[in-house]
Order: C-alpha cells, then sequence, then structure tokens
C-alpha cells in the first residue's frame, strides 16, 4: 500500500481548537496511520514537507445539491438525465478543489453519483445523499407553474424533489429512497424560495405524515432532514422526530431551545441567500420569485447568533444553486461575526460528521480516521478568511488517501 508523510505539519486539532505543533502524518492507502510527534522512518514513503503548514481535516458541507445546475427548478426537471449527471460533475470537481472532501447532498443527489465517484469515473467529494427530497403536492419540491396539472414522478426526471400525499403514499416513497441507499431522509416542512407556487409561511405536510416519515426512518436507523424557516414548521418538525433542521432562518427562541433540547442540529445557510440577493436571477431564478428572498435573508444571522448563544450543534451548509456554487466558502466569512473561529472550523468537520453520524470516520486528523486532508496557507483559528477564500490560500487536497489538487510548489 502506498504511503505518504506529511512533515512538519501544524496539524489543527479541532476538537481542542488547537494548533498541535510539529506533527508527521503519515497515510497509509486510504487512511491516517500516525500523527507522530517525531520524524517517522520509512524507506519508500512519499514525503511532503510542508515547512510548518497548516494541515486539517477536509471540509464538510452539509447542506448541498450536487445537480442543481440551474435556479430554475422547472429547468431543471425537464432536463436530460445525461446532460444533469455532467453539470453535477463539474459542479462537485469544484466542490473538492475548495477543499471540501464529503457533502451532504439534501435533495437530488443519489446512488448513481456516489458510486460514480467511488469509482473514480468522476472527480468529488463523498457523497452522502438521502435521493429526492419528500414533498406535498404545491410544495418546496413541486416544481409545476400554476396552469399544470401532470407531472412525471419518475425516477430517472433529475428533479430535486417529489410529490407525495398522505400517509401510505409517504411511508412507499420513503421506502424508494431507502431502498437506493438513502442516508437520510429530507422532507419539506414549509414554503420556499425557488419553488413557484407555495409561500415561505405555509407549513407542509400534516403531522401524521411527518411521523410517517421519521418512523420510516427510525425503522431503516436513518434520519431526517427538513426544510424549515418559520419556528412553527422548526418546532412541529423538531417534536415528531425531526433530527435536522436545514436554514431555520425566522427560528424564534422557543424553536432554538427545541433544538437544542432534543439534541437536534441545526444547518444554516446563508450563502445561498446572499447568493440569490446578489445573482439569482442571472442564475436562472424566475424574477417573480426573487421577491421571496427577502423574507428570509436578513434574519439568517439572527437565527445563527441565536443558536451559538444557546450551544445549538449548527453544521456548515450552503444550499448554492447554479453558476453561484463557486461562493461556497463564502459561509465562513458570512458567520463569522457571531460564531468564533473555532467553533466554525467545528462546524465545518466535526459537528458535520456527527451529523452524518461519521464521526468515527472523518472530520479530524487522527489515526485510523480516513485520509481527507487539506493543506492551507495560514492559521484559520486566527483568521477564518483563510477558509473562506480557498483561491488563495488552498494548497492542498487529499481525499481518501489521494492527492486530487496541489499547490504546494
Ligand atoms: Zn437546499
Amino acid at each position: 500500500m502506498s504511503i505518504t508523510i506529511f512533515e512538519n505539519a501544524s496539524v489543527i486539532d479541532v476538537v481542542a481548537g488547537e494548533i498541535l505543533a510539529d506533527r508527521h502524518v503519515v497515510v497509509e492507502g486510504s487512511t491516517i496511520k500516525d500523527v507522530a510527534e517525531a520524524p517517522v522512518a520509512s524507506a519508500d514513503a512519499r514525503r511532503i514537507d510542508l515547512k510548518g503548514g497548516t494541515l486539517m481535516p477536509g471540509l464538510i458541507d452539509s447542506h448541498v445539491h450536487v445537480t442543481a445546475f440551474s435556479a430554475n427548478f422547472t429547468e431543471l426537471q425537464r432536463s436530460s438525465p445525461f446532460y444533469v449527471a455532467a453539470a453535477a460533475a463539474t459542479i462537485m470537481g469544484g466542490m473538492l478543489d475548495r477543499g471540501f472532501t464529503t457533502v451532504r447532498d439534501v435533495g437530488g443527489g443519489e446512488f448513481g453519483l456516489a458510486r460514480a465517484v467511488e469509482q473514480g469515473l468522476i472527480r468529488g467529494p463523498r457523497l452522502i445523499y438521502g435521493g429526492k427530497a419528500l414533498s406535498p403536492t404545491g410544495g418546496h419540491g413541486d416544481v409545476r407553474l400554476a396552469g399544470v396539472d401532470r407531472h412525471d414522478d419518475s425516477y430517472n426526471q433529475p428533479g430535486l424533489g417529489r410529490i407525495v400525499d398522505g400517509v401510505p403514499d409517504v411511508r412507499r416513497h420513503a421506502r424508494e429512497e431507502i431502498r437506493r441507499g438513502a442516508h437520510h431522509l429530507k422532507i419539506m416542512g414549509n414554503g420556499g424560495i425557488s419553488s413557484p407556487t407555495d409561500r415561505i409561511s405555509s407549513d407542509q405536510f400534516s403531522e401524521e405524515e411527518i411521523a410517517a416519515v421519521v418512523d420510516e426512518a427510525n425503522m431503516a436507523d436513518l434520519y431526517v432532514v427538513v426544510h424549515a424557516y418559520t419556528p412553527r414548521a422548526i418546532k412541529r418538525s423538531v417534536r415528531l422526530g425531526v433530527r435536522s433542521v436545514e436554514h431555520g432562518n425566522l427560528a424564534d427562541q422557543e424553536a432554538i431551545d427545541l433544538i437544542r433540547e432534543r439534541d437536534a442540529f441545526l444547518v444554516p445557510t446563508l450563502a445561498t441567500y446572499r447568493a440569490l440577493k446578489d445573482e439569482g436571477v442571472e442564475a436562472g431564478l424566475p424574477l417573480e420569485l426573487a421577491a421571496k428572498i427577502d423574507d428570509v435573508l436578513d434574519a439568517g444571522i439572527n437565527a445563527v447568533e441565536m443558536a451559538q448563544r444557546a450551544g445549538v450543534q449548527m453544521a456548515y451548509g450552503t444550499d448554492l444553486l447554479g453558476a453561484m456554487h463557486r461562493r461556497q466558502s463564502s459561509e465562513f466569512a458570512l458567520r463569522a461575526d457571531v460564531v468564533p473561529a473555532a467553533d466554525l472550523i467545528r462546524a465545518a468537520t466535526v459537528n458535520g460528521a456527527r451529523l452524518m453520524r461519521l464521526e468515527n470516520e472523518i472530520g479530524q486528523v487522527k489515526a485510523g480516521y480516513r485520509a481527507d486532508l487539506i493543506v492551507v496557507d495560514g492559521n484559520p483559528l486566527d483568521d477564518i478568511g483563510v477558509l473562506a477564500a480557498p483561491e488563495k490560500t488552498l494548497r492542498l487536497v487529499m481525499a481518501r488517501g489521494i492527492v486530487t489538487s496541489d499547490r504546494l510548489r
């Protein structure tokens, strides 16, 4: 098995929030074998001298849509699945090149793409997926314009969501996603920006339907992810057993406290609202939907601040669409005013790993962990801007023990 040794590395211990100086990190095959304090003898190892440079775990983005090549979801659903797969390959390659070695797709990503990455057919981060998001008729996953009745609910239409109504339908489609290897199940809990006919404030799914999805997930040892902005939507989902609250922009103190009590996670995605405001229409968002952005844009940072004060576990998420994917690292800067650097690094490493129940496998530079590593210029614990600007600071990316980009020289 091939051996690589990163010598003279300043390793970030993300749990402690400190630098371990002068470490020698041994990678054998796809696994970290040792984080040694002294040089390691090995005759045929490839040696990479970091000369004090920062080595840290590969980043984890817990809210992406790898197939979202456009912000126009109606167009996405009408596209060729082959075209969408090709676009997804480009999007995923970009994520890897920004230092993200694992991403959690919460609508659209599925087993075929995950397998293509594993087999090396396409470049990309490890893909944790939930298949299509479940949405009621007229909900955030229903991309039909008001004048359209029919919809294509075959698996091979490449939309992000699927329309399901009523407990039996919800259970059947939850089982379909589980059958295809889903790592979690995603539901739409209230309205969204890019869906043509719903309002942000409308709850989606009855309590019976949400409870049914949670039940199906529990039976399969999985968990449920909810798209939710409003306090009401957050509270009813979390009370019914949903574990991962996405966005949460309009959360009130009671909703935040409930997330904390139930040991659930909040995955804010400030990056996408900023991006949609700046360039959403250019990236395909229908002009008539742009007004919905203002309902959630400014509130987002308040929710993050409340969650930080309450000690809610937060993961790093971005939710970007189309050409806006290039802003994936901006979430670090957008949360920096209210979240200390060490906690932001945890959000994008150990917290994401725990959310995905992969905390013994990824998210730390530790013996026995998967060799997902990045090298950056500067110390992100002192200046989180280091992680917000990978085009300037990111020197090397290693995923599963393979160097996928190298700008050390
Ligand atoms: Zn999303």
